[in-house]
């Protein structure tokens, strides 16, 4: 009750500083597109705890599955041996793959631990100990997701030295240049394979490189969609030097985008693909996907973690997959309504960006939408402010949010 969570709110102080928050007080329930707080506020959710929460809060089938798992097995530990979700969760994630050579899987907890897992895999792989990541980019907070992350100094200050062996590539940010994504960039695109090939014939030798990460759209960098031309352009220097191709889908996949992987668009093949976040709704589970011809060199125990691949997570995912095709979720990924004043509206499906102009803008009209009832995040260190909705949500709800949105950046710019 209402007593109890502010009485709560006394040990808020004994919380690190370390995380940050966009609202106070105690989120007491989830339902479908909605938020309730203890105080009794009920925001608009768009945000889905930073897009994981795509089918909406407490999805009755997921939530289903998850309490029935609770009654039969939490915790088996995949090192000891298999249980049905797990081996479940694969048979219905091998033919959602964006190629049919991804068929060899393993499962972590975030998606921090499935890119160190990655970046293992690509080094045991081709014995070779260099990674390629783009500027932007954001691949987690633990020491070998930081060290691959350009988004912003933030999650590294104070903490180097981090994984060395690690460079940077320019990636193309087109929206900068007034662009589409599409077949309009190619000088731009070429610019940055350029660059690319610069890189390997300067700083990092392919025979010592063993891959380039790259989010299909960047995510915390600033929700900027790669052009499909650079997707294939990364593609072909990977085939020419024997490199590998890192998809990070963790924020981008599971229809995010109006596709299931956002990679999808491009056609391009990766060699390893990262998932997370929507893939269980809520419940914590990610996972590696690569060839089998490729995990396979990982010696057995090499790959592993307590938790990894909780049955209770698992069951959730599984419950995720069905609903996905069973409500066809795909459809209904569209793009969310064009607001007024601002310098640009990009994105894929429902990951949605609106960059202002101004210091300070994107953040005070985050603000006024928290007060108006709607929960939004801002991203990168560009003016920008995402809408990350749940892919379910009522036309009606789509609507109030733009409204909502529409309100808060007059306020804001008035
Ligand atoms: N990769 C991408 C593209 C992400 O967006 C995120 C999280 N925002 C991560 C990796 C890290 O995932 P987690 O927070 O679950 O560790």
């Amino acid at each position: 009750n209402a007593t109890a969570a502010a009485d709560l709110l006394a040990y808020a102080p004994n919380v690190t500083h370390g995380l940050g928050r966009i609202t106070e007080g105690i989120m007491a329930r989830g339902s479908g597109s909605y938020v309730t707080y203890a105080d009794g506020r009920k925001m608009l959710d768009f945000t889905c705890g930073i897009g994981v929460t795509s089918l909406g809060h407490c999805h009755p089938k997921v939530s289903a599955a998850a309490a029935e798992q609770c009654m039969q097995l939490v915790h088996g530990q995949c090192s000891i041996a298999f249980h049905a979700p797990y081996l479940g969760l694969v048979q219905r994630l091998l033919p959602m793959m964006p190629h049919p050579s991804l068929d060899s899987f393993f499962f972590w907890n975030s998606g921090s631990e499935a890119v160190e897992a990655a970046l293992k895999l690509a080094r045991i792989a081709t014995g070779r100990q260099n990674i390629i990541c783009m500027q932007g980019a954001y691949h987690g907070r633990t020491f070998g997701a930081m060290a691959v992350t350009r988004s912003k100094t933030i999650y590294s200050a104070g903490v180097a030295p981090l994984m060395p062996g690690v460079f940077t590539t320019p990636f193309p940010f087109w929206h900068q240049l007034g662009l589409e994504p599409s077949a309009s960039t190619p000088a731009l695109v070429e610019q940055c394979l350029y660059q690319l090939d610069l890189l390997l014939a300067q700083q990092t030798a392919p025979a010592d490189t063993a891959a380039i990460i790259v989010e299909p759209v960047l995510g915390e960098g600033g929700y900027v969609p790669a052009p499909p031309a650079f997707l294939a352009g990364l593609r072909a220097v990977c085939d020419k030097h024997g490199m590998l191709l890192i998809a990070d889908e963790v924020q981008s996949g599971f229809a995010r985008t109006g596709r299931f992987f956002a990679i999808e668009e491009s056609g391009v093949r990766p060699d390893v693909m990262v998932i997370a976040k929507g893939l269980a709704n809520g419940f914590p589970l990610s996972g590696v996907v690569s060839r089998k011809e490729l995990t396979d060199k990982l010696p057995p125990g090499s790959m592993g973690g307590t938790y990894a691949g909780n049955a209770v997570s698992c069951a959730a995912a599984c419950a995720v997959a069905d609903a996905m095709h069973e409500e066809n979720i795909l459809a209904n990924a569209v793009k969310a309504a064009h607001p007024s004043h601002v310098i640009d509206v990009r994105g894929r499906g429902l990951m949605v960006a609106v960059e202002f102009t101004g210091a300070g803008l994107a953040a005070r009209v985050a603000k006024k939408c928290v007060e108006r009832g709607m929960l939004i995040l801002t991203t990168s260190v560009y003016e920008v402010v995402r809408f990350i909705p749940p892919l379910n949500i009522a036309a009606a709800d789509l609507a109030k949010g733009a409204e909502v949105f529409k309100e808060a950046v007059e306020e804001v710019v008035r």
